[in-house]
């Protein structure tokens, strides 16, 4: 277990159906009735379900679902569009909240987020309870959070009571509570995984236990494999991440009004690349994919990349990827964003 710390002790907060909260907290007649949340709001037009309220989650509704699906599953549900701004303001108040409880948080998402309580005096239920309280105070919103030695543990901790829930998990608790759940809450297996692992014959958390780490390596390849084991074992050592070095560099621009022209799009695009290569400059990265994302009104979004042979921090040669790439995508809605993206950066070298 090397330096997994076990006086570790590190919390994952993760907000309960939070875009649907959202909506009901400024909306309160919606109370207790099935809300959806997600793409425009019309269930007769495309888009998914990004949350489901509790009441809607009853009648099958579920996030990714097509809106469609949704309103046949549940005619009475209330469907309401996506309002990130709203979301992001509540969750900039949580997270500055959480901060201030320690300063050791790792963001993780709009509504979710770890925090190292270690230093806290504190005992861990007491920090629990503490956080869950100045959360419902401050914005009326309830989360689930758990409370384990690792990040991990902590985030299946904060499943298992859901909603409303505080969980703390100890590594001896992973035989009893961990194993017997299904191997898709394992967090990293997604549903391809999943089906493989059904496939052969894995099931549960513990059935991935119980195979052992050589055979885990064999069929998913050494560093999965690995990951995977030690899991399942409960054993997880990755730290809170407070800051990192950026991945990639991107600015984004949301229309006051959606954008009905291609001027308007190529125009933003092109101030926006701008303000990339010159952060580039700042920060002293050449990137070597350009990332363009245009989001229509409906919220589909679409993106488009190319990667060149060589980095570069050339303004001209940026933009000109940027537009071959916007090029790929056809305008056929109104634009509501448009984004561009450096990535596969390398530190520029110096030849003076
Ligand atoms: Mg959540």
């Amino acid at each position: 277990m090397g330096g997994q710390g076990l006086n570790k002790r590190i919390l994952h907060v993760d907000m309960d159906a939070f875009f649907a909260s959202v909506e009901v907290l400024r909306r309160p007649e919606l109370k207790g009735r099935p809300v959806v949340v997600g793409g425009s709001g019309d269930p007769t037009r495309r888009g998914v379900v990004s949350t489901a309220s509790y009441e809607a989650r009853r009648f099958g509704v579920h996030s990714a679902m097509p809106l469609r699906t949704a309103l046949k599953l549940c005619p009475k549900c209330v469907f309401l569009p996506v309002d990130y701004k709203e979301y992001a303001r509540v969750s900039e108040k949580i997270k500055k909240m959480l901060l201030e409880i320690s300063p050791l948080m790792e963001d993780v998402g709009i509504d979710e987020a770890y925090l190292d309580i270690t230093a806290r005096a504190e005992p861990s239920e007491q920090i629990g309870r503490m956080i869950k309280e100045r959360i419902f105070r401050e914005t009326g919103l309830t989360c689930s959070t758990g409370i384990a030695p690792n990040k991990l543990l902590a985030k299946i901790a904060s499943d298992l009571r859901k909603p409303d829930g505080l969980t703390i998990l100890c590594p001896g608790d992973v035989p009893e509570l961990i194993w017997p759940l299904n191997a898709r809450k394992l967090p990293g297996v997604g549903p391809k995984t999943e089906e493989w692992l059904k496939i052969l014959g894995i099931n549960t958390i513990g059935d991935i236990a119980s195979k052992g780490p050589e055979w885990l390596r064999d069929k998913f390849g050494q560093s999965f494999g690995q990951y995977l084991y030690e899991a399942a074992m409960g054993v997880h050592e990755s730290p809170i991440i407070t800051e990192w070095k950026p991945k990639s560099i991107s600015r984004e621009e949301t229309f006051e009004q959606d954008a009905a022209n291609w001027q308007t799009v190529a125009r933003a695009l092109a101030l926006l690349t701008r303000d990339v290569v010159s952060s580039m400059r700042e920060e002293g990265y050449t990137a070597r994919t350009v990332t363009v994302k245009i989001r229509f009104e409906d919220f589909e979004t679409l993106s488009r990349a190319k990667t060149l042979k060589q980095a570069t921090d050339d303004l001209e040669v940026f933009r000109r990827t940027a537009f071959e790439c916007l090029g790929r995508i056809e305008l056929k809605k109104r634009v509501r964003l448009v984004g561009v993206r450096a990535s596969g950066l390398e530190p520029a070298r110096e030849f003076s």
